[in-house]
C-alpha cells in the first residue's frame, strides 16, 4: 500500500504525501517506539504533528469550497480541535480510527502490545477529558467524529447547525 502511494507520489508530490500520512505516521511511530532515543522521538513526533492528516485535509477543502467559515487547529481552544466552526461555535474533533480506538476499526498491534495498550488508553482518556472541559467551559460545543464516518454531508450538517444562545 505505502509502496504504491510512494510511486504515485513522485508525480503529484505533496498532496499525496499528506493523503497517506496517517498510515505513514503510524508506521514511523511503531518503528521508533522502542528503538529510537527520547530526543529523536520527540523530534519525529513534532514533525508528524505539524502535518495535516488526510481527513483534516478533506474537511478543510470541503468547508473552504462550501464557503463555511472555519479555523483549523486553533491553539487557543482546549484540546486544539481539528476544526472550529466560527459561526456556531462548534469544536470538531476528527478522531483517527487507530489512535482514538474506533469500535469498528481499531486493532491492537501484535508487537509492543503493552506499549500500544497504554498509548491508546491515554489518548482515549485525554479525548474524554477535553470533551468534558469544553462542555464545562461552554464557549464551544465539542463534537467528535470517527475518521471513517467523516463525510461532506456530516460537515454540511454541522455547518448548518444553529448556534446555541
Ligand atoms: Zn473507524
Amino acid at each position: 500500500m505505502i509502496k504504491i502511494v510512494g510511486i504515485v507520489l513522485k508525480v503529484t508530490g505533496e498532496v499525496l504525501l499528506k493523503a497517506c500520512e496517517d498510515e505513514k505516521a503510524r508506521e514511523e511511530f511503531m518503528k521508533m517506539a522502542d528503538t529510537v532515543s527520547k530526543e529523536k522521538r520527540s523530534q519525529i513526533m513534532s514533525r508528524i504533528r505539524g502535518k495535516w492528516t488526510k481527513p483534516e485535509m478533506f474537511a478543510h477543502n470541503y468547508l473552504k469550497s462550501a464557503k463555511v467559515r472555519h479555523k483549523m487547529h486553533p491553539k487557543e481552544i482546549p484540546g486544539r480541535p481539528d476544526v472550529l466552526f466560527k459561526d456556531n461555535n462548534i469544536a470538531l474533533f476528527i478522531d483517527g480510527c487507530f489512535w482514538h480506538k474506533c469500535p469498528t476499526h481499531y486493532r491492537l498491534p501484535k508487537s509492543n502490545v503493552s506499549f500500544w495498550r497504554k498509548k491508546i488508553r491515554d489518548n482515549v482518556a485525554r479525548d474524554r477529558r477535553v470533551t468534558r472541559e469544553l462542555k464545562k467551559q461552554g464557549d464551544y460545543r465539542p463534537v467528535r467524529v470517527w475518521e471513517c464516518q467523516l463525510t461532506k454531508d456530516f460537515l454540511r450538517g454541522l455547518a448548518e447547525t444553529e448556534a446555541e444562545t
